[in-house]
């Protein structure tokens, strides 16, 4: 195991981490971002994104990969590897420990985004890879002419609901209310869809199947009543929780678990930055991402310029 020296090391490589590194690097500061999966974070299984500037349409992988390769041109390190730990050393110095290495910093931007969250229902870990997935571009060509559920009634239920019928015969998006949460242009979309139906006011109880998937049991929460619903595939949307669990000092968070930072980025741990999904905010967009990641590159340098005065 090595240890490793950095001005900046950046925590998750979507499109917030990029952004920093892009900023950090390009402020001439040693900096390294660490991603555990390919970088890009959740528009790498994103498959088409339309609402970023400059891009009317732009496969969510294509731009990932523009990011990576823009924030290398000006020097980024980008290693593949998963952070364990962050701590302080001293008042001036981080350690992030990840399975491989360990690397110094002098400022560290956490830009570990979230997971999915589960239904956390009877039959939802054992179907896992057999029916129930969480992602739509990585596993909806296997259930080709089935008939899949998407379960969840915001943005990435109805926009990755919309792309599964690119597959399935027919997609069913189950709401547990009569009202989606989703983006009105979204909701159109999906409601002029002919292969999406809704079910409302309605939730997944159990996951039935054998092998694979065969069937969902649900139950209406206005009626009460329950009843079983073939399908192939069940594809879980129902929201995420943050990553914001890495450091080992305890950060300041909201009632989400969502990390607090101030105008600058700041968390309530000085020289430890937070931008994008795993911060606290309103809105959750890659354009939010790439600004608070703007913002926290820069005072990150000017967080270091101080120290070497
Ligand atoms: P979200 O906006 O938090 O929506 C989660 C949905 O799942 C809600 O409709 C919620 O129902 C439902 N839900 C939550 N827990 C549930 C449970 N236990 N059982 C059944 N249903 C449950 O999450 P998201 O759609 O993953 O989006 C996350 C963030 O990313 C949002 O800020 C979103 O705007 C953003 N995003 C944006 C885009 C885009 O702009 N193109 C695409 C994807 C994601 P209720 O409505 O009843 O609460």
């Amino acid at each position: 195991m090595a240890e490793k020296e950095y001005e900046i090391v950046i925590v998750g490589g979507g499109p917030g981490g990029l952004t920093a590194g892009l900023y950090g690097s390009r402020a001439n500061r040693k900096t390294v971002l660490i991603e555990k999966y390919m970088p890009g974070g959740q528009i790498a299984n994103t498959e088409e994104v339309e609402d970023y500037p400059g891009f009317e349409k732009i496969s969510g992988s294509e731009l990932a990969m523009k990011m990576t390769d823009h924030a290398k041109s000006f020097g980024l390190e980008v290693v593949s590897d998963e952070v364990k730990e962050v701590y302080a050393e001293g008042d001036d110095r981080f350690v992030v420990c990840a399975s491989g290495d360990v690397y110094k910093a002098k400022a560290v931007i956490l830009s570990t985004g979230g997971s999915p969250t589960f239904l956390n229902i009877p039959g939802e870990v054992e179907f896992t890879g057999k029916g129930v997935s969480y992602c739509a571009i990585c596993d909806g060509a296997f259930f080709r002419d089935e008939v899949i559920v998407v379960a969840g009634g915001g943005d990435a239920a109805v926009e990755e609901g919309i792309f599964l019928t690119k597959f399935g015969k027919k997609v069913i998006i189950i709401h547990r209310r009569d009202q989606l949460r989703a983006q009105k242009i979204i909701q159109e979309r999906a409601f002029k869809n002919k292969k999406i139906e809704f079910i409302w006011d309605t939730v997944i109880e159990k996951v039935n199947g054998d092998d694979k998937v065969r069937s969902l049991t649900l139950k209406n929460v206005k009626t009460g009543e329950s009843s079983e619903l073939e399908a192939g595939a069940l594809f879980v949307f129902i929201g995420f929780v943050p990553n914001s669990n890495i450091t080992r000092e305890e950060l300041k968070k909201d009632e989400g678990g969502y990390i607090i930072t101030d105008n600058a980025m700041q968390t309530s741990l000085k020289g430890v930055y937070a931008c994008g999904d795993v911060r606290s905010q309103l809105v959750r967009q890659i354009t939010n991402a790439v600004g608070d990641a703007t913002t926290a590159a820069v005072a990150a340098e000017k967080y270091i310029e101080e120290l070497e005065d």
